[in-house]
């Protein structure tokens, strides 16, 4: 084990028990006490698999290092018809949440997430007692690594260990979506929040989004890991073409007669081309290919053949560019300048597009130097400064701490 990799690991193991620490001790600060239970829940990238999930196709997620994380207790200064308290160090906010849910306008966005799992749990007969709560995140915000999941999964797992009872994993996936959905406003899939409760920290998920089941594949070997860069751009254009390109692919699917484009296979490519307009077409074989890919990718993977590995992911950003139509020229530049990388694998866009950040499989031994030589090259050319990190599986959603008496005939309840 060369000093890097240790560095990689190190960092990252230690990283969360700093937030950890971090969390507990503003808890303290705030409420007057130590908190009883500590939950944490990553964020993700997806491998591969872009543009998969609303047409029924296969995704391959990875949870990261990133954690949000919430320390709780019972409330300092219990007030009727109170729910809870709580402070957001990432955006040094307190906000009280009352039971009775009122969506009257002053709610700030950040607590709807929150208050829409809190509801979730309610609906199930999860009613914890007031209670105070601080969130920190090592997630960045907004940044298409999934904040949002991170923190409605980690406030899923809180309740579970207050009210001392499990969730079904899958149910809990669902009930953190709906409360994006219903509370945030935000029509997601259910990859985030399926990667947050089901992480492994040696595996990958591979997820058929039809059924919404998932095979782990093994990613266990710590010589290679995942590199994060953000570009830090944000192209409008998001919204706009995402509705777009689910309009697009219905329709395609529409004209050739399946229920969505994971029922046509690549051999069928043809006669697709013969019905289909040119730009619909295009569409079409992005879906179609990257599909293929996801699934040879995660053979690839558990096979320990990086080479193929990271060849698919630049063949999928290729796809997401030219025949999609969804990459922008920040990306396609760190792209082009990470395949220049030795010790680079692949490389590619990850989450919607337009912006936001590319993922390098990289040799753990290489990724520092990687990630600052990118930088590097990446700001000489755009002149914008990109940020980024190195990441393995970061696990799935945990109890990090629970009171010393709790757990009695409760022990389904992870432990760190
Ligand atoms: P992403 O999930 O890609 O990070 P989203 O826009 O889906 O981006 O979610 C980001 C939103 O989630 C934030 O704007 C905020 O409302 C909420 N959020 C996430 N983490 C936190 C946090 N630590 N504190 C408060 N709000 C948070
Ligand atoms: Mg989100």
């Amino acid at each position: 084990v060369n000093a890097s990799l240790g560095n990689i690991e190190t960092d990252m193991g230690a990283a969360l028990h700093s937030l950890q620490g971090r969390a507990e001790s503003i808890f303290c600060e705030r409420f007057g006490s130590d908190p009883s239970w500590v939950t944490a829940a990553p964020g993700r990238v997806n491998i591969i698999g872009e543009h998969i999930d609303y047409n029924d196709g296969f995704v391959l997620p990875m949870t990261i290092q990133r954690y949000a994380c919430i320390a709780a207790g019972p409330a300092a200064n219990p007030s009727p018809g109170r729910l809870c308290s709580i402070y957001s160090e990432t955006l040094d906010e307190l906000v009280a949440v009352e039971t009775d849910y009122d969506e009257s306008a002053t709610t700030p966005g950040w607590v709807r997430y929150i208050r829409g799992v809190l509801a979730g749990c309610d609906q199930l007969d999860m009613r914890p007692d007031e209670f105070d709560c601080v969130v920190v995140s090592s997630v960045p915000l907004g940044g298409g690594l999934s904040s949002s999941a991170a923190l409605e999964v980690a406030t899923a797992t809180l309740v579970e260990a207050m009210c001392n009872s499990k969730l079904d994993p899958l149910q809990k996936a669902r009930l953190c979506q709906t409360a994006e959905h219903d509370y945030a406003g935000v029509p997601c899939g259910l990859m985030d929040q399926y990667a947050a409760v089901f992480g492994s920290d040696s595996d990958l998920i591979l997820m058929d989004c039809r059924d919404e089941t998932s095979t782990n594949v093994v990613f266990d070997d710590p010589s290679v890991s995942l590199l994060v860069f953000d570009t830090n751009v944000k192209h409008d254009l998001a919204t706009d073409e995402y509705g777009a390109r689910r309009a697009e692919c219905s329709n395609a699917a529409d004209v050739l007669g399946v229920q969505s484009l994971r029922d046509v296979d690549v051999a069928r490519l043809d006669d697709a081309q013969s019905k289909l307009d040119e730009s619909l077409f295009r569409r079409t074989r992005h879906v179609v290919t990257e599909t293929a890919r996801a699934l040879d990718t995660a053979q690839w993977i558990r096979d320990r053949n990086w080479a193929a590995a990271g060849e698919a992911m630049y063949a999928s950003h290729e796809s997401l560019r030219s025949d999609y139509e969804v990459s922008c020229p920040e990306l396609d530049a760190a792209i082009e300048l990470a395949q220049k990388l030795s010790g680079v694998y692949g490389a590619r866009m990850t989450g919607g597009g337009f912006g936001g950040c590319a993922i390098l499989l990289v040799d753990s031994s290489a990724a520092s130097k990687v990630g600052a030589e990118l930088a590097r090259v990446y700001k000489a050319d755009t002149g914008i400064s990109g940020m980024w990190f190195a990441t393995r599986p970061g696990g799935g959603a945990r109890v990090l701490r629970r009171p010393a008496n709790a757990g009695d005939g409760h022990t389904d309840l992870e432990f760190e």
